[in-house]
């Protein structure tokens, strides 16, 4: 029997919601906090104290010892702090718990050891962290025993953003302003405020634990760097929605009431299309919230494999030869009244306001299609994007049949008169219902998707913070609607000069417009005639960042200045040349102490066996054959380790920056998979019993 679960009950009960703060607040000082969550005034200190000794009182009865300023610096992953809540002892030798407003709202880590990219030299490490307070704090629970988490943004000492959460911040405010501008001018004065609704679908992989502690590429990579294919891959499709298996239901479930204590609405699992590989997806929430709890399911999903047994591989290409992972990142408008901006109704064709919107968001993407190439740009994802698996690197837009057709009538004849209906669904089945359709198919090869009533952005990898994405989709659009609006608002006829700008925005960006197969050929043909740009790796996707455009449209809307954004990049260079240098290092490592002596080891026993069959006066051709074909292909091992050490050192002699992580990319990326060929192919014709790591058919058909 397995225990009950009450979802209800447990839903949000260790975080600082809502209910919690009505609940324990004075009543002034819970409207007080609501206005600077809602409306962003300033919260004075004497306010932040009593709230701040409330939380502490609150997480003190849920066991917490310590609190964190929990933040995301430019490293990937969060960082924390803890400090316990006691305070110096007193003259009785007892201690007294206390956490005062100060220490709520600002907190001072030692910066320097984290990436500034150069905007600051390292004897000038002030960061200071700063309480997000429109992202609930909670108190989680782990080995450490149980720590009250305050979200918060980082920044350097002269106010420049040192993490992801400080632009995303900065872009919904940009997003929010220039929508309240475009919803007056519908005749909308209700609305107050508009936010950014993000829902991130997270696929990840699950190994065994003993086997991955076996995997040097694995612990030290997150992905393996060598490898062949077992005999069955994922051609069956019989993984994907398939039944979940127990060892694998009793992590989820694990991972779900985790998440629910802590407030994340995890909704949806399922098996994803390669073996091992899964998918979890929260409701959507508003995206700095979203953002914040796409960290705690990483966390979590890492957490609590590693309670089962297991090690979950949030890289974006553990397996070559077998699907990798990404996050598709949901993106709408909502209004504080609850309308959504990007909700077509019955009737797209006749709804201008939508219509708008839509033609800005083309705009937008078409303008900035390198921008948010960027934002997905990740080392692991140079492996997906483009490969027939994920989204090609050309950004796109897919609308399907209905808007597709709207759109054409606009471009065609400047006017739309009708829109396609969804019809029924007959299955021909008289026992099963008549189900209303979708007036627009699915397509899931398209990078960025209209999806009914949001846009989805599919480049993302599963390892990266949605931040960076939705900084770029917030402050594109922003820009869109800003322009749009600097329009109509001079406008005699409002009509005429809406009309008139959906349709120039139709007929100048339906380049990007893209309903087709997105794997295929023909369609990067295709987009190279359109001169949509087709940008394959990370390298080449990060000068995106400083282009005379980008920086314009970032200051413009205060997201980054020119230094921030000159920083960034110097920081995704140097992650990138890191991130190649360990998987470099890594498959010396293991090349020089694991593959060749066992490889050498094993043509020890085939020349004895050789000798053996000999000395019985037996024909040992085959035996001596099977020694020729290995002591090749160790020779070749041997080769492209040395040429690959050689490059490696040249590498790392050079100095940071662009030039650097391009080598990384164009020679040493090549020299590596030179390295990898060869043992892949030992794998294949080496005894089972001599290979010194499991295989891929261990690792990703047994879990
Ligand atoms: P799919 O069928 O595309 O895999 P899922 O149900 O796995 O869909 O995930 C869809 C995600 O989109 C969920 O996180 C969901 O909450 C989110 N979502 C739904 N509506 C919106 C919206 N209006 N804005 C943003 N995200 C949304
Ligand atoms: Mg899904």
């Amino acid at each position: 029997m397995s225990e009950v679960i009450n979802v209800a009950d447990i839903f949000g009960e260790d975080v600082f919601n809502d209910s919690v703060m009505q609940e324990r607040l004075p009543k002034k000082i819970y409207r007080d906090l609501k206005k600077t969550i809602e409306e962003g005034k300033e919260l004075d200190l004497a306010t932040a104290d009593v709230i701040a000794h409330e939380m502490k009182e609150w997480a003190i009865e849920k066991g917490a010892t310590h609190y964190t300023h929990w933040f995301q610096p430019l490293t990937g992953v969060t960082a924390e702090k803890h400090d316990s809540f006691i305070s110096a002892p007193l003259e009785s030798g007892k201690v007294l718990m206390s956490f005062s407003g100060k220490e709520l709202i600002k907190g001072e880590p030692d910066a320097s050891s984290f990436p500034s990219g150069g905007l600051r030299a390292t004897f000038e490490a002030r960061g200071y962290t700063a309480w997000d307070c429109t992202s609930p704090a909670f108190v989680r629970h782990d080995a450490a025993g149980a720590t009250l988490c305050i979200p918060t943004a980082f920044c350097s000492y002269t106010g420049e953003a040192l993490d992801q959460k400080t632009p995303l911040l900065r872009s919904m405010e940009a997003i929010n302003e220039q929508s309240i501008r475009l919803l007056r001018l519908f005749g909308n004065t209700t609305s107050k405020k508009v936010v950014p609704s993000v829902g991130p679908e997270q696929e990840y992989f699950l190994v065994d634990g003993e086997k991955f502690f076996q995997r040097k590429d694995l612990i030290y990579t997150g992905r393996t760097l060598f490898g062949a294919m077992p005999p069955k891959g994922q051609e069956l499709d019989d993984h994907y929605f398939g039944t979940i298996r127990q060892r694998i239901a009793g992590f989820m479930k694990d991972v779900n009431i985790e998440l629910w204590k802590v407030g994340v609405s995890a909704k949806t699992q399922h098996n994803e299309v390669a073996p091992a590989q899964h998918e979890l997806a929260p409701i959507y929430a508003q995206a700095n919230v979203a953002v914040d709890h796409n960290h705690l399911v990483m966390q979590t999903l890492k957490r609590v494999a590693c309670q089962h047994g297991m090690k979950c591989l949030l890289h974006e290409k553990p397996f070559a030869g077998v699907n990798g992972s990404g996050k598709h990142n949901n993106w709408s408008l909502t209004t504080d009244d609850g309308r959504n901006l990007l909700d077509p109704g019955k009737t797209p064709h006749e709804n201008i306001q939508f219509l708008l919107v839509l033609t800005c968001i083309l705009r937008a993407v078409d303008k900035h299609a390198d921008l948010l190439r960027e934002s997905a740009a990740d080392p692991g994802n140079d492996h997906r994007l483009g490969a027939n698996e994920a989204p090609p690197a050309i950004i796109s837009i897919f609308l399907g049949e209905q808007l597709g057709d709207v759109m054409e009538q606009l471009i065609v004849t400047g006017e739309a008169t009708h829109s396609i209906k969804g019809g029924r669904l007959d299955t021909g089945v008289r026992t099963l219902p008549d189900l209303a359709k979708d007036a627009t198919d699915r397509n899931r090869t398209s990078p960025f998707a209209f999806t009914g009533n949001k846009f989805e952005f599919r480049m993302v990898g599963s390892r990266d913070s949605v931040a960076g994405p939705n900084v770029v989709l917030n402050t594109i659009v922003a820009e869109a609607f800003s322009e749009a609006c600097d329009v109509l608002e001079a406008a005699d006829d409002f009509g005429l000069a809406v009309h008139d700008l959906i349709k120039k925005y139709a007929a100048e960006h339906q380049r990007i417009i893209f309903n087709g197969n997105g794997y295929s050929d023909e369609w990067v043909k295709e987009a190279e005639r359109r001169g949509l740009p087709n940008i394959r790796s990370m390298v080449e996707a990060i000068p995106a960042l400083t282009t005379d455009k980008a920086i314009a449209m970032f200051e413009k809307f205060k997201v980054f200045t020119r230094a921030e954004l000159e920083s960034r990049a110097e920081i995704k260079y140097e992650n990138y040349a890191k991130a190649i240098n360990i998987e470099a290092r890594t498959m010396i490592d293991m090349a020089s102490k694991q593959f060749i002596p066992a490889v050498i080891k094993y043509t020890k026993s085939l020349a004895d066996t050789v000798i053996a069959v000999k000395e019985a006066g037996a024909d040992a051709s085959v035996q001596a054959e099977a020694l020729a074909d290995v002591t090749k292909l160790l020779a070749e091992t041997k080769k492209a380790n040395v040429r690959l050490t050689e490059l490696v050192d040249e590498a790392v002699a050079m100095e940071e920056g662009e030039k650097r992580a391009r080598f990384y990319y164009f020679d040493v990326v090549p020299a590596m998979e030179a390295l990898r060929a060869p043992v892949d192919k030992l794998e294949m014709i080496v005894d089972k019993e001599a290979w010194p790591m499991p295989s891929y058919g261990d690792l990703i058909f047994e879990v």
